[in-house]
């Protein structure tokens, strides 16, 4: 469902817009042969699979008998963010690749795609957010600060403005949504859908405020002083680089950076003269640039990635979403250095992690997909962070070592998919509730 949403400053002129939606919502006479088909398990380990523990025979059968507000009901009372996750969620590896029907030799049942059937309406279509599924409990004396507007944070601040507790989010730039907005492939998710499924939240009580960044205009201690509990939510830092490159950083891109200027920068093109671009990396960010650039008319797009594929990060069905937009893999390659020839081409060197042969790519434009930088220490000292530098919380409440702060999403996972930031968001609410009697 596409509004014609402005809000939130929203650029209107995104390259994003070129992208077609790799996954169409279903029609209704589709989603009902769907939903017949699911055998509707008593023990289902489609549910056990998902993060947020939707009931996911409950929604479908819910669909099949037409009802569609009860089964969104079902689907939003778990994951707040059950509509993006129905678009985004790496369903193979979840509940569809858990779905008995695979061991029966059977198509699995679609459940992403029933999953946004079921919610878009309701979370996306701004006229039909009059239509309340949630009934907001009375406001208790409780407010809580959120720090960062991402997947994490938005779908903890859902729960708490449901159950009574003021949520107050504090974003450091202007859009919230975090990755959702400006991080997830356009062929999945676009920015105004994003921003749609905020509002959604937003309307259910959550205050926002952007451009409020927590160390510059406003200090740590005093959320803590001001706020019953606070929950940290700030997703990872910028690309991480191999500084291999000296005289090439103008054609030397992070991946996010790149994906975000795709989504949300308004007017980004790419240069009309881009045919070849070499992406290092191996996980699923890595995949998605990739396919991103041959979708947008880059010629010849690599990925060279310094282990077997076997052994890449990045989902399999991903990397044979990008294959069929023509993106090669190079595995078994480490760069060494990059340089620009008298072509004005780079002239990527690697060398063979199997035989130590020498070998070398030219290429217009190269990404760094190698991961993001972690900051949460540099932000706030006195959370315990990990060897990686992810925050160390209590796994079954989100509890940092600090009382009442709480933390949630990629800064404590490192990087995994909206659905895991949305349960760790959920988690972190219900544990406050409970501590505060509320619940
Ligand atoms: Fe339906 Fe498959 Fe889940 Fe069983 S495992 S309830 S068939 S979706």
């Amino acid at each position: 469902m596409k509004s014609n949403s402005t809000f939130f400053g929203l650029p209107k002129q995104r390259l994003e817009k070129k992208f077609s939606d790799a996954k169409p919502v279903l029609t209704a006479s589709e989603a009902s042969i769907e939903a017949n088909r699911c055998l509707y398990c008593y023990d289902a380990p489609c549910t056990k699979a998902c993060p947020t523990e939707i009931d996911i025979p409950s929604f479908i059968k819910k669909i099949a008998t037409n009802n569609l507000f009860g089964s969104a009901e079902t689907i939003l009372s778990a994951n707040a963010l059950g509509c993006s996750c129905g678009k985004v969620c790496s369903v193979e590896v979840l509940c569809v690749g858990a779905c008995v029907l695979n061991k029966l030799n059977k198509t699995p049942i679609q459940i992403g795609q029933l999953q946004y059937f079921a919610t878009n309406n309701f979370v996306l279509n701004t006229d039909y957010h009059g239509r309340k599924i949630f009934t907001i409990k009375k406001l208790s004396e409780k407010k809580v600060a959120l720090i960062g507007a991402g997947p994490a944070s938005m779908s903890c601040a859902f729960f708490l403005a449901i159950n009574g507790v003021k949520p107050v989010v504090f974003e450091k730039s202007n859009l919230p949504g975090g990755l959702n907005t400006s991080g997830v492939a356009p062929y999945k998710l676009q920015s105004d859908d994003a921003l749609n499924e905020i509002n959604w939240i937003i309307n259910h009580g959550v205050e926002l405020q952007t451009g409020v960044e927590i160390g510059k205009n406003i200090t740590f201690e005093k959320l803590q002083k001001e706020y019953d509990a606070v929950f940290v939510g700030v997703g990872l830092g910028r690309d991480m680089t191999l500084n291999i490159h000296e005289n090439c950083h103008s054609s030397v891109f992070g991946a996010t950076e790149l994906i975000k200027n795709i989504k949300i920068t308004n007017n980004f093109k790419l240069p009309e003269n881009i045919n070849d671009v070499i992406v290092i990396g191996g996980g699923n960010t890595a995949i998605d640039i990739a396919r991103e650039l041959a979708i947008l008319g880059v010629k010849d797009v690599k990925i060279i990635y310094r282990k077997t594929e076997q052994k890449m990060k990045g989902f399999a069905h991903e990397l044979s979403g990008a294959r069929k937009y023509g993106v090669k893999l190079v595995d078994n390659l480490k760069p060494t250095e990059i340089v620009r020839n008298e072509k004005q081409k780079l002239k990527l060197k690697t060398v063979s992690t199997v035989n130590n042969d020498v070998c070398e790519f030219l290429c217009d434009w190269m990404v760094m997909a190698i991961g993001q930088e972690k900051d949460v220490s540099q932000l706030i000292p006195k959370l315990d962070v990990d060897d990686t530098g992810c925050l160390i919380v209590d796994t079954l409440t989100q509890r940092t070592n600090l009382q009442d702060i709480y933390a949630g999403g990629d800064c404590v996972n490192g990087g995994k998919e909206v659905v895991n930031a949305a349960a760790d968001g959920k988690k972190a609410a219900f544990a406050m509730l409970k501590s505060w009697g509320l619940n």
